[in-house]
């Protein structure tokens, strides 16, 4: 994956919401957008830019210029209908890759089939690394890069101090 410095977020509830803050935080320009004014609101300051608006119309994304990004990322849960037409109206406007949350199994199926590129369950990751970092004492951080590739961040044993790696 090319690294991505421009993103779109649409739908700010707790998912959308962190993880706009958060690439902002990191330096990226992120266009947050959600049809509630008080959610856009609550991030103000947060990302470079907040804006209430319906994603799920064309020609109101185009308006707001999201063509012009590299990356979407839709937030949509609960809300299956808005979740798919804010993913088809993201296709329309050609941005190179849409990443979208998905409630359940048959959500993932339909997001998949209308060509997004990444679909995520944030519930089923955080469960997963939660339970990967309790069933090994002595882990702070866990990425699992792939089935059999993990990285971890560890408090150095005593035993290992002074050692080369080797
Ligand atoms: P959470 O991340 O809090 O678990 P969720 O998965 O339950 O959220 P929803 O509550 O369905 O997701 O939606 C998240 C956000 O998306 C809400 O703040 C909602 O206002 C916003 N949203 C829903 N429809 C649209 C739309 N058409 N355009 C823009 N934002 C929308």
């Amino acid at each position: 994956m090319k690294k991505m410095k421009d993103f779109v977020v649409i739908g700010l509830g707790r998912f959308g919401k962190s993880i706009a803050s958060q690439l902002y935080t990191m330096g990226n320009e992120v266009l947050a957008i959600d049809i509630n004014q008080l959610e856009t609101n609550q991030l103000e300051g947060k990302v470079s830019s907040a804006v209430t608006a319906d994603a799920t119309k064309y020609e109101i994304m185009h308006s707001l210029g999201v063509q012009n990004f590299d990356c979407a990322i839709v937030c949509i849960g609960e809300a299956l209908e808005s979740s798919l037409l804010v993913v088809e109206a993201c296709k329309e406007l050609n941005i190179s890759y849409i990443i979208a949350k998905a409630k359940s199994e048959q959500h993932a199926k339909i997001l998949k089939a209308l060509g997004v590129d990444l679909v995520v369950s944030p519930e089923d990751f955080a469960g997963k690394k939660l339970a990967s970092m309790l069933s090994t004492p002595g882990i702070n951080e866990l990425v699992e890069l792939t089935e059999d590739y993990k990285i971890f961040e560890m408090a150095l044993p005593d035993v290992w101090q002074d050692k080369t790696i080797r």
